[in-house]
C-alpha cells in the first residue's frame, strides 16, 4: 500500500513541522480526499491544545492586517502559528483569497508561520466540517495559535466562527457595522470586538454603540459569564494589537477555568459528526437516485402503486443498510 506509507510520511512530515507535508495534508482535506478517513485517525491521538482563535467580520474592515499583526506579536514570543483564511460564501475561490494579500508577505518567508487559504473543492460537508480537520493538521505541526479568518457576511460566517476557541469580531467606523452585526447574529458569537481603523472619525462612537449592544445581552446575575472586550485598534500601525493579544489569553484562561472550553470543544466535535454523517446520508441518497430506486418509488407513487410514506421509509432503510 504505497498510499499509506506515503500518508505516514506526509503525517511524520507535518509532525517535524515541515511546510511541505503540512500543505499536502492541507490539500486533501481541501479536495475530501479519500485519504481523509486515514488522515483523521492518524491525527486523532492526541487531545487538541491550541488556541484556535477566529476572525471574522465585513470585507475590507481590516480583518488581513490585524492577522498579520497578531501573527507579529506571537512570533515575537517565540510561536509557531498557523493561519486558515476561508471564504464560506464563494468555496470554490481558493488561492485567489490569500495568494495575493500583501498584508501577509512580511510573513511568507518564516518557516513558523503557515499561512494557507481553504476553499472545500469536493469535501464532504463542505467547508465547515473542512475547517476543523485543516485546523487539526495546522495543530498537529505544533501551531499555537491557529487563527481562522473567515470572509462574508451572513449566516455560514457565524457558523465558522462558531468553529473557533475564541471569536474576534471586528468592525470599523462608518460602516454601519454595529447593525449589521446585530441582523446577523454576530454579537452573539464575538468573544472578543475590535473596533479597527480607530484612527478614524466615529471610532469612540461605534465602540459605545456596541458597548451599549452587548451589555443588553448579558445578564446582570451571571458573574461567571465572560464580558466580552470592545477594544480600539489600529492595525495597520500596530496599535492596539498588544491589548487584543492581552485579549485573547484572557479569554483562552476563562475558557479554561469555566469549563466553557470543553463545552465548546464538544459542541464543535458533535456539529462536525452530524456534517459527516448527514452528507455520507446525502452522497448515499444521491446514489440511489441515480441508480433508479428513486425514480422507480417515483413511479410508483405517482402511479398510486404506494404512498410517499412507505417510498421515503424503504429510501431511508436503503440508505442507512
Ligand atoms: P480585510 O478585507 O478585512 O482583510 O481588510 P484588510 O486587512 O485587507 O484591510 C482593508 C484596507 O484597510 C487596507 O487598505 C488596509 O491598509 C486598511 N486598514 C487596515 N487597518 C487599518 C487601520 O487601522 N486604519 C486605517 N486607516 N486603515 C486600515
Amino acid at each position: 500500500m504505497a498510499r499509506t506509507i506515503d500518508l505516514e510520511h506526509l503525517v511524520a512530515g507535518a509532525r517535524r513541522g515541515e511546510p511541505r507535508s503540512v500543505g499536502r495534508l492541507i490539500t486533501l482535506v481541501e479536495d475530501g480526499s479519500p485519504m481523509l478517513r486515514e488522515l483523521m485517525t492518524a491525527l486523532s491521538g492526541q487531545r487538541s491544545r491550541s488556541h484556535i482563535v477566529g476572525l471574522t467580520g465585513s470585507p475590507g474592515v481590516g480583518k488581513s492586517t490585524t492577522t498579520s499583526a497578531l501573527v507579529r506579536a506571537y512570533r515575537a514570543e517565540g510561536r509557531r502559528v498557523g493561519v486558515l483564511a476561508v471564504d464560506p460564501s464563494s468555496p470554490f475561490s481558493g488561492g485567489a483569497l490569500l495568494g495575493d494579500r500583501i498584508r501577509m508577505q512580511e510573513h511568507a518567508t518564516d518557516p513558523d508561520v503557515y499561512i494557507r487559504s481553504m476553499a472545500s473543492r469536493g469535501h464532504l460537508g463542505g467547508l465547515a466540517s473542512a475547517t476543523p480537520q485543516a485546523v487539526r493538521v495546522l495543530e498537529s505541526a505544533g501551531c499555537d495559535p491557529v487563527l481562522v479568518e473567515t470572509v462574508g457576511v451572513g449566516q455560514s460566517e457565524v457558523e465558522v466562527a462558531s468553529e473557533a476557541d475564541t471569536t474576534v469580531v471586528l468592525l470599523a467606523p462608518g460602516m454601519g457595522d454595529g447593525i449589521q452585526a446585530a441582523k446577523a447574529g454576530i454579537l452573539e458569537v464575538g468573544d472578543v470586538f475590535v473596533v479597527n481603523k480607530a484612527d478614524r472619525d466615529g471610532a469612540d462612537q461605534t465602540a459605545r454603540e456596541l458597548r451599549h449592544m452587548i451589555s443588553l445581552g448579558i445578564s446582570g446575575k451571571d458573574t461567571a459569564a465572560w464580558r466580552p472586550p470592545v477594544l480600539k485598534v489600529v492595525a495597520s500601525r500596530g496599535e492596539g494589537i498588544d491589548t487584543l493579544r492581552e485579549a485573547l489569553d484572557e479569554h483562552r484562561a476563562w475558557l479554561e477555568s469555566s469549563g466553557a472550553g470543553a463545552l465548546r470543544r464538544r459542541q464543535r466535535a458533535r456539529t462536525e459528526i452530524q456534517g459527516i454523517a448527514l452528507a455520507t446520508l446525502q452522497a448515499r441518497f444521491g446514489a440511489l437516485g441515480s441508480g433508479g430506486t428513486l425514480e422507480a418509488l417515483a413511479a410508483d407513487v405517482a402511479e398510486g402503486r404506494t404512498d410517499a410514506f412507505t417510498a421515503a421509509d424503504r429510501i431511508v432503510a436503503a440508505v442507512s443498510d
